[in-house]
């Protein structure tokens, strides 16, 4: 992989899927990213993954990354498609696949019903005509790491999770994979998400052990979710934010980051928002849980804010 022409001591992203609009929860989360890498004065880039078309909603990209700059979320860098970028996880696999650390699997979702979906070695039917490209985990490989705001995480890879799948046997990369040669060839220092991944941190970080790739910091921010207590999801139509009004919903993203005392409530546009954000934003606060109740925003606020 090409080392980057410049090291940044602070270079975050936001890598929306283009499943659909961006709602609260997205923008809570491009919102907070944003925040932490301007307060280290890094950079902050924008990345498309649109790896899976069947789960995409035609014009989705578009309205994602138009969305962020009504809100003043501009991306410090072109903004790349992970759909343009398969030679780069080809080159990966390829490497895993000659060191032995990766191999082709034909065994099918239904194989691996009685055994809990966790693939352990192949089951020798092999009737499915597609072969999958799954990484080997070792017997006992147990990742830990500390988030920066979860504190310490460990997974138990072998009997949690098993050999996972860096290839769909119908063609697709999987996100693990993109996701771990993407950050690492665009030098990615800080990895800020929704908490929704943090059981796909210790995959990645496992990942980036056998391609020999340098792990970024972690921090994984609470999620959104509605009433029934479920993540609100781009696909499954949460309300969009109103990127013609985008005032209220940053007010709303700013609270639901644990963040008070802002002294521009006078703000009367974006940029003055964000300008006075910048330098009120006070990480420490920033919630500690996975999730945070939509009702919990609202009721801080009149229920139009969002
Ligand atoms: N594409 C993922 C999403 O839209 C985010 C992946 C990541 O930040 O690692 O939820």
């Amino acid at each position: 992989m090409p080392a980057m022409p410049d090291s940044p001591s602070y270079r975050g992203r936001f890598a929306p899927s283009p499943t659909g609009p961006l709602h609260f929860g997205s923008l809570t989360t491009a919102l907070g990213s944003w925040l932490l890498a301007r307060h280290a004065h890094g950079q902050w880039w924008v990345r498309v993954e649109d790896l899976d078309p069947p789960r995409e909603i035609e014009g989705a990209a578009a309205g994602q990354l138009a969305a962020l700059r009504a809100f003043g979320l501009h991306t410090d860098a072109p903004v790349e498609s992970q759909s343009q970028r398969g030679a780069l996880y080809q080159s990966a696999v390829d490497r895993l696949l000659d060191e032995g650390k990766a191999f082709l699997c034909q065994c099918s979702r239904s194989d691996l019903a009685a055994h809990d979906g966790i693939h352990h070695h192949c089951l020798g039917r092999g009737k499915r005509a597609g072969k999958a490209i799954r990484l080997r985990v070792p017997e006992g490989a147990r990742i830990s790491f500390v988030d920066g705001l979860q504190g310490s995480i460990t997974q138990d890879l072998w009997r949690d999770v098993g050999d996972f799948v860096l290839k769909r046997s119908d063609g697709l990369w999987a996100y693990q994979l993109a996701v771990v040669v993407d950050d690492a060839d665009q030098g990615m220092t800080d990895i800020v998400r929704g908490a929704d991944l943090l059981d796909s941190t210790p995959r990645q970080i496992l990942l980036q052990q056998a391609l020999e790739l340098t792990t970024p910091r972690y921090l994984h921010l609470p999620v959104i979710t509605d009433a029934g207590g479920n993540k609100l999801s781009k696909s499954s139509a949460a309300i969009p934010v109103d990127a013609l009004a985008p005032l209220p919903a940053l007010h709303a993203a700013w609270r639901a980051l644990g963040q008070t005392g802002l002294p521009g409530r006078a703000a009367n546009d974006v940029a003055s928002f964000l300008a006075i954000a910048r330098t009120c934003f006070a990480p420490a606060q920033l919630p500690r849980s996975r999730s945070i109740p939509l009702a919990a925003v609202h009721n801080e606020t009149d229920t139009n804010a969002v």
